[in-house]
C-alpha cells in the first residue's frame, strides 16, 4: 500500500522510515529538498507538492509544525484539496490548535475528504524507537482504517473522541508537563539556596508521590545543566498559545498556563528559545542570581 508522507522534520522523517522498515511504499514531500532526498535514497517516492502527494496516493499523513503550515498543505496552493480524490484519509498527526483541526476537517469534508488529528507524545527517542504514544480525534471507523498504520510509528494509539480531540489531550499532556517542569525548577532552587544538594533532593524523591515521569527525564539534566533539546522552549511555546486560546474559546481559564508561558516567553527574549524546555529552570536561575547546577 502506498502512503503519503509530507513534514520530514525531527519526528516526520523517522515515523517515515518506520513505515518504510514495516513494508509501506512512501510518497514523501517537504517544503525542504534535503530531507525529502535523503528518504528518496532510501526508497522513498519523492513528491514536488502536497498536490503531487495527494494524486499519488489515498491515505496520506502530515507532520508539520503548527496549524497554518497544515491548513497551507491541506487547502492552500498546491495543497492536498487541489488534486485528493473522494475518500482519501488525512492523517494529521501535527500538534495544532484543536479549532483548527476542525477547521481544516470541515474543509476536507466539503471536499469528501476524510480527516482525523492523531498528535502524538515521545519525542525523537520514541518517534524513531517507533513507540509513541498516539492521541486521536475523529470519526471511529476512520481511525479504525489507519489504525494499523499508526501502530507502525507508535505503541499506543488512543481514539479520545471527535475531530480535535486528539489535539485537546496533547494540549492537556502539554500543560502538565511544563507545569511540572516549572515545579520542580522552583522544587530544587529551594533546596540550593536552603543549602541542599538538589541532586541529593532528586534521589529522595522521585520513588515518593513526587516521583513522576517528567521529574525523572528532566530533573538530571538540570542538576547537569544540560539543556541540549529534546523538546524546544519555541515549539511548548506554541503549544501553550495554543492552550491558553483554546481554553478561552471554550470557557477554561489557565491561570498557570498563563504563568508558565511568561516564564518561557523570558527565556526566548533572553536567547534560550531553542534549548529544551528543561531549560525553565534557568528562569529561577534568573530571578535567584543562583545556579542550581553545580
Ligand atoms: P520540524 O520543524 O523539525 O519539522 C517540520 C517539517 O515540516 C520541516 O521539515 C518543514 O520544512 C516542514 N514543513 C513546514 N511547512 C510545510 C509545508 N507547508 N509543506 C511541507 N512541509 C512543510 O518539527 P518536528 O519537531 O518534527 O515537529 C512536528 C510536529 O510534531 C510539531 O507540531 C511538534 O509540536 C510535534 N511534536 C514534536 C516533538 C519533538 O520532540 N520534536 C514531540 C512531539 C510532538
Amino acid at each position: 500500500m502506498k502512503i503519503g508522507f509530507i513534514g520530514l522534520g525531527i519526528m516526520g522523517k523517522p515515523m517515515a522510515r518506520n513505515l518504510m522498515k514495516a513494508g509501506y511504499k512512501l510518497i514523501v514531500f517537504d517544503i525542504k529538498r534535503g530531507p525529502v532526498e535523503e528518504l528518496a535514497a532510501e526508497g522513498a517516492l519523492a513528491a514536488v507538492s502536497a498536490a503531487d502527494v495527494a494524486e499519488r496516493c489515498s491515505i496520506i499523513i502530515t507532520m508539520l509544525p503548527n496549524s497554518p503550515h497544515v491548513k497551507e498543505a491541506v487547502t492552500g496552493k498546491g495543497g492536498i484539496l487541489e488534486s485528493a480524490a473522494p475518500g482519501t484519509i488525512i492523517v494529521d498527526m501535527s500538534s495544532i490548535s484543536p479549532i483548527a483541526a476542525k477547521e481544516v476537517h470541515d474543509a476536507c469534508k466539503a471536499a469528501g475528504v476524510k480527516m482525523i488529528d492523531a498528535p502524538v507524545s515521545g519525542g525523537e527517542p520514541k518517534a524513531v524507537d517507533g513507540t509513541l504514544s498516539i492521541m486521536a480525534g475523529g470519526e471511529k471507523e476512520v481511525f479504525d482504517e489507519v489504525r494499523d498504520i499508526l501502530l507502525k510509528m507508535g505503541s499506543s494509539a488512543v481514539l479520545c473522541g471527535g475531530i480535535g480531540a486528539g489535539n485537546t489531550t496533547k494540549l492537556a499532556n502539554q500543560v502538565i508537563v511544563a507545569l511540572n517542569i516549572a515545579a520542580m525548577s522552583e522544587a530544587l532552587m529551594l533546596g540550593v539556596k536552603a543549602g541542599v544538594d538538589p541532586e541529593v533532593i532528586y534521589s529522595a524523591i522521585r520513588g515518593g508521590l513526587a516521583g513522576s515521569t517528567v521529574l525523572d527525564a528532566k530533573a538530571p539534566m538540570v542538576v547537569k545543566g544540560n539543556f541540549k533539546p529534546g523538546f524546544r522552549i519555541d515549539l511548548h511555546i506554541k503549544d501553550l498559545q495554543n492552550a491558553i486560546d483554546t481554553g478561552h474559546a471554550v470557557g477554561a481559564p489557565l491561570p498557570l498556563s498563563a504563568y508558565a508561558m511568561e516564564m518561557m516567553q523570558t527565556l526566548k527574549a533572553d536567547g534560550y528559545g531553542q534549548e529544551d524546555h528543561s531549560a525553565i529552570a534557568r528562569y529561577y536561575e534568573k530571578i535567584t542570581g543562583t545556579a542550581i547546577s553545580k
